[in-house]
């Protein structure tokens, strides 16, 4: 008689128990869609990425792609259709996060001297809010002053925004996104409505209070230069369905210049940048 054979359970494989790790930030298969039946769009598909804390992380690509939409369920603005969106170790909207924001138009407040318009935050977002009483007059002031001084609007802080350039209302508005110290930084397009020359200048600006306070970074851009010279690492989306299809790091050395701009390395990046764009381009037409 055979003897008959014996199957036996396989070794249950030793497991180290481990915590998962998230990065800081950290979309997995996030998919999004607007509205429904016929009206539905699907503004992102089966999208990854991972931005780990301190890192300066830029997003490019056509009009339409989902930068924004990754930027709005990073800050928890709206929920994924599917997948999952961690931010600091946890699911987005489980614990508060400090955020700091700025966008194309530094909307201000025109009743509000620069200076009160850079401490808005403060008065607002915990745990600030509970000092505010006792220290805007005081610790709260001097560091709106020092933040103005960093990006070169010292002795500006008592102006009205009518008063101010386009380009120094966007520094007062880094400022503003940056005084409360926020774990994560998100600007979509801010230096999208000014002129070649002062965008140059705010690049300069931006990398410094970087470089000094070392925020998350979660840069929305259409300029590939720009992205270029201000992040360590670039994604590049398509449109139809949105999603993540290139990533590229960004070795410059730092702090980052314009003349570097013109150098080949750095051309070359941006021209390669270019082109995977307008290939996406030419394959919505297509298809069109
Ligand atoms: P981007 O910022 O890259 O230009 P968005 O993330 O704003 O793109 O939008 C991605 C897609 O989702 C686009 O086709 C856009 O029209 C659509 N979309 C964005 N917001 C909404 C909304 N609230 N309702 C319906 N469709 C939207
Ligand atoms: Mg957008």
């Amino acid at each position: 008689m055979m003897p008959a054979t014996v199957f036996r359970p396989a070794e249950p494989p030793e497991m180290p128990v481990e915590e998962e790790h998230h990065a800081f930030v950290e979309l997995e298969k996030v998919t999004h869609t607007y509205g429904r039946g016929d009206r539905k769009i699907q503004a992102l598909i089966e999208t990854d990425l991972r931005i780990e804390q301190g890192d300066f992380v830029a997003l490019v690509g056509p009009s339409g792609c989902g930068k924004s939409t990754i930027l709005k369920l990073v800050t928890g603005l709206i929920t994924a259709s599917s997948g999952y969106v961690y931010v600091a170790g946890r699911e987005v909207g489980a614990e508060p996060v400090r955020v700091g924001m700025a966008f194309q138009n530094p909307t201000m407040l025109p009743w509000l001297s620069l200076r009160d318009n850079v401490m808005l935050p403060l008065k607002i977002v915990p745990p600030f809010r509970r000092e505010y009483r006792a220290k805007r007059r005081g610790e709260f002031r001097d560091r709106v002053e020092a933040l103005l001084a960093q990006v070169g609007l010292g002795g500006f802080s008592d102006k009205y925004p009518w008063q101010l350039s386009g380009g120094m209302l966007q520094r007062a508005s880094l400022c503003r996104a940056l005084i409360h110290e926020p774990q994560l930084l998100m600007l979509d397009e801010p230096f999208g409505a000014l002129d070649q020359f002062t965008r140059e200048e705010l690049w300069a600006v931006m990398q410094d209070l970087w470089m000094t306070r070392k925020p998350t970074v979660l840069l929305v851009t259409h300029d590939l230069k720009e992205a270029a010279y201000l992040a360590s690492r670039i994604c590049v989306m398509r449109a139809r369905p949105g999603r993540i299809v290139e990533e590229s790091e960004v070795a410059f050395p730092r702090p980052r210049t314009i003349a570097m701009s013109y150098e080949p390395n750095f051309v070359a990046l941006t021209q390669r940048l270019r082109e995977l764009i307008m290939s996406a381009q030419a394959d919505k037409e297509e298809t069109s």
